[in-house]
């Protein structure tokens, strides 16, 4: 019952999340106008902008001129409820489970608009960035420390260590190719990563986001500039890994065990 609950209230945090996928990019304001249909400029009524429902009720397409519906929409629902409930079995509710929600929407924002335009919009990293410091201040737990000024401490490392970590390698990357080769948008995604997850899961991060990326990927970003492809992807894939397994492979590869 209780993940029934978490999904509903993900699936409607992911049709919020849309709207800023969709708006953020072209600088519109995210509270108004009220939704309608990018073609027929209808507006959507609430019966239409059900999360995930009304898009299969419709068959992915507009009330009225159906014209298609991007399925982006459902996705971004459904991978955000999916990971709602995940991070509720994971962490059960407190504060790494409110603050791992806020990061992952952060990132899912953060995913979808790369993956579009090639940018990640400062509103969502340096806001990112901004939102967990303060967070990890209030809720120390998040980071597991005792007190708000360790916790902020904590934080702080990790933002360095995140966005330091891409920035050294772009530097390196230009040195080497004589080319612009990470985006300025991978170093504050990091380090709004590293302010929440601290500079242990950061630094994994960054180690493991070349996994998904593939080695061959990132020698040819590196090389060829910023936008051969989008990395803000692998960046926000290689830290909700390291949110669910993280601990587990840090303890493995320190401790043996
Ligand atoms: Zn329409």
């Amino acid at each position: 019952m209780d993940k029934i609950l978490i999904f509903i209230s993900g699936a409607i945090v992911g049709s919020f999340l849309n709207v800023c996928i969709y708006r953020l990019p072209k600088g519109e304001s995210i509270v108004s106008p009220g939704s309608h249909c990018p073609k027929c400029r209808r507006p959507i009524f609430w019966y239409d902008n059900v999360p995930i429902l009304s898009y299969v009720i419709l068959k992915g397409r507009c009330r009225f001129c159906k014209i298609p519906i991007s399925p982006g929409y459902i996705i971004v629902e459904v991978i955000t409820a999916s990971l709602a409930v995940a991070l509720f079995t994971a962490f059960v509710l407190g504060p790494k489970f409110a603050a791992y929600s806020l990061l992952s929407a952060g990132l899912i924002v953060a995913t979808f608009v790369d993956l579009e335009i090639r940018e990640i919009p400062d509103e969502i990293s340096l806001g990112g960035l901004v939102v967990g410091l303060v967070f990890v201040a209030i809720l120390p737990g998040t980071l597991g420390a005792a007190s708000w000024s360790r916790a902020l401490i904590g934080s702080a490392l990790g933002a360095f260590a995140g966005g330091g970590s891409i920035y050294l390698m772009g530097f390196f990357g230009e040195m080497v190719f004589k080319k612009e080769a990470m985006g300025g948008g991978d170093v504050k995604l990091m380090a709004m990563i590293g302010a929440f997850l601290g500079w242990k899961l950061a630094l994994l991060t960054f180690f493991i986001a070349p996994l998904f990326g593939s080695i061959a990927g990132l020698i040819l970003k590196v090389k060829d500039g910023r936008d051969i492809m989008p990395y803000g992807p692998y960046l926000s894939l290689a830290a909700v890994t390291s949110i669910f397994w993280g601990d587990k492979v840090l303890r493995m590869l320190f401790y043996g065990m």
